[in-house]
């Protein structure tokens, strides 16, 4: 979507203000979200963005009579400031762990008897609960059976049309078949026969399908509905070819229409009366919870395809090996092309832009490659401590001068889903420059080498990553790592290793889970650095106190050592960077050849 002009913004709140009127809705409150609480929105779904101008991922937008503000955290205060500059929307500024803090300024500024609207079908279950509770105790009402924004936006794209593929073996390493029946036994340990999934990539994950209906993850809009016998599989029509549809039928999942799903949970009640649901609710939203008739008795648990889908088999592992080796070898002939470009005196000037198309060209010439994994953050210089920084054809920096380039980027492929963030050095770069490199570099040494019992809660594994950071009085804004899918959504769960998430039951560490690992260090105006590997939780044997496991690191790329102080480097973390260095020589080196092949060797010389 294009940021729309100032006026357009006024033109769309004063009809938004409009229906609230008529409707006697005192206030609205527009989430970014859609009805399976994706990470990227559908076109539709982007209703915050269409109302306001600004288009940052995350933000809530609240309008009344004589009000309007966005609610969003300290990534996106620079652009939101820019995007609503002149369309009388005020930037509202999240705390930094206070994600929902306009439920408090919603139940202060309602007055008893007043009315909020939300539209249910995009507004999660936890946070209807929070605001339900909040606004009960004001006497406000809550009305999550509007949705004006389908009354004013006029143009409002329509549902995506992407086609459904299956994801096949080898690449699929477990059946579909196998998979349902896994399930069939968590709902009934759970002591439930039906089971609704609305999460997209859970859904993707279970039926061995994929899609292509938003930027980045392969995943398709669906609800599924499980029964001991029996899964149905709501999708918009046209979306699944007559021989998939034969192929599901075989495993027993039956295709039914997309808008179907509300009804047949409605006929839910038709069925004896001990029908009982299974439902994760993080995972479903409030409009959906309503579909489910009231005399069905509802077990709250997390989805077990969720805890299935985040432990890999090892497979699957097998595929992400080799997946990591295609990613590497095309990371070594795109830094190959970089520097022979920055040495170049006569070239035209290198912008960041540049950097994501070549990037994105070097892996698409790969073998398995479906597309980018999330839009590639390329920052020079100052831009490099701008987290979730996106270079565009109208904003970008020229690459001259002394400084140092973070690249962030990753790679969607049959066999894995990847993540990888190298900073390097252009022109000559200085001693505080090199020192904050290696500090990161510690960190990321120290996380990477760790060993924890198995069940470790992951958050816990975050201040590993810091200590180094912290003994020198430094600190990142950010969680150290996060899980990663298999073909899928580049941010999984259930596992996160950051500060952020509560150390709850579902976040222990498990053997399969693959993860990030991220150590940063950010000087605003002047330079930032990030270190990104992929982690695969293995066994690393058992002691009287338990099992533990271990990390291999599975990310294969030269980390550029002209960037690291050597002094600050204890033997043991050195050799660790050897060997790592040793590992990605061996394993891309067949890969690669001529230049590429050259420029591995120098930048994997040992420390
Ligand atoms: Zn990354
Ligand atoms: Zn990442």
């Amino acid at each position: 979507m294009d940021t729309p002009d100032p006026s357009e913004v006024i033109e769309r709140l004063a009809r938004l203000r409009a229906a609230m009127r008529q409707r006697q809705v005192d206030a609205l409150m527009v989430p970014s979200a859609d009805p399976h609480l994706s990470e990227y929105l559908p076109a539709r779904w982007q209703g915050r963005e269409w109302a306001s101008g600004f288009t940052g991922s995350v933000g809530t937008l609240i309008i009344t009579p004589e009000f309007a503000g966005v609610w969003t955290d300290a990534r996106y205060w620079t652009q939101a400031e820019q995007q609503l500059a002149g369309t009388g929307i005020q930037l509202m500024k999240l705390a930094s762990g206070a994600s929902v803090q306009y439920v408090d300024w919603l139940a202060s500024q309602l007055k008893a008897g007043q009315t909020l609207a939300v539209d249910g079908a995009v507004l999660g279950l936890a946070i209807a609960r929070l605001l339900q509770t909040a606004l009960d105790a004001k006497d406000v009402h809550l009305r999550t059976d509007l949705d004006l924004l389908e009354q004013v936006w006029l143009d409002r794209p329509a549902l995506p049309a992407a086609p459904i593929y299956e994801h096949l073996p080898p690449y699929a390493s477990k059946s579909r078949s196998g998979k349902l029946a896994d399930l069939r036994g968590a709902m009934q340990q759970a002591g439930a026969n039906c089971h609704l999934i609305s999460t997209l990539d859970d859904i993707a994950y279970l039926f061995n399908l994929r899609g292509a209906d938003v930027n980045f993850n392969p995943i398709f809009l669906s609800h599924a509905l499980i029964t001991p016998t029996r899964a149905i599989l709501f999708v918009a029509e046209g979306k699944i070819s007559a021989g998939l549809s034969a192929a599901l039928a075989d495993d027993g999942v039956d295709v039914a229409p997309y808008a179907s799903a509300a009804a047949a949970l409605a006929a839910l009640a038709a069925l004896p009366a001990d029908a009982v649901m299974l439902l994760d609710p993080r995972r479903v939203t409030h409009g959906t919870r309503q579909w489910i008739p009231a005399q069905v008795k509802v077990v709250e648990a997390i989805n077990p395809t969720t805890l299935a889908k985040s432990r890999k088999s090892e497979a699957d592992a097998a595929h992400v090996r080799a997946a990591m080796e295609q990613d590497g070898a095309a990371l070594c002939e795109f830094f190959t092309w970089l520097e022979q470009t920055l040495a170049n005196p006569d070239r035209a000037p290198l912008t960041e832009v540049e950097i994501d198309k070549q990037i994105t060209a070097a892996r698409a010439r790969r073998p398995g490659f479906i597309s980018p994994s999330f839009a590639t953050i390329a920052g020079f210089g100052p831009n490099g401590a701008i987290m979730h920084y996106r270079a565009t054809a109208a904003r970008h920096a020229v690459i001259v001068g002394d400084n140092l380039l973070l690249i962030d980027s990753g790679g969607q492929y049959l066999g894995g889903t990847t993540d990888i963030t190298r900073v390097v050095a252009v022109g000559r770069i200085s001693d505080e420059q090199r020192r904050d490199f290696t500090l990161v570099l510690k960190g990321m040494i120290a996380l990477s080498a760790a060993r924890f019992p198995r069940g470790a809660k992951s958050p816990m594994l975050d201040a590993i990553a810091r200590a180094p950071l912290w003994a020198e009085g430094m600190d990142f804004g950010h969680g150290t790592g996060h899980g990663v899918g298999y073909f899928l959504n580049v941010h999984e769960g259930p596992q996160s290793i950051s500060p952020n998430t509560m150390p709850d039951a579902h976040t222990a560490m498990e053997p399969g889970m693959i993860t990030s690992i991220e150590p940063g260090l950010y000087r605003p105006g002047r330079w930032g650095i990030r270190i990104e590997n992929l982690v695969l939780n293995r066994a690393a044997g058992q002691t009287e106190f338990g099992e533990f496991l271990d990390f291999e690191t599975l990310t294969l790329c030269p980390i550029d050592t002209r960037c690291i102080e050597p002094s600050l480097l204890r033997d043991d973390e050195k050799r660790w960077l050897n060997h790592y260095h040793a590992t990605v020589r061996e394993r891309l080196s067949p890969l690669l050849s001529g230049d590429a092949l050259a420029w591995l060797h120098t930048r994997t010389e040992i420390l």
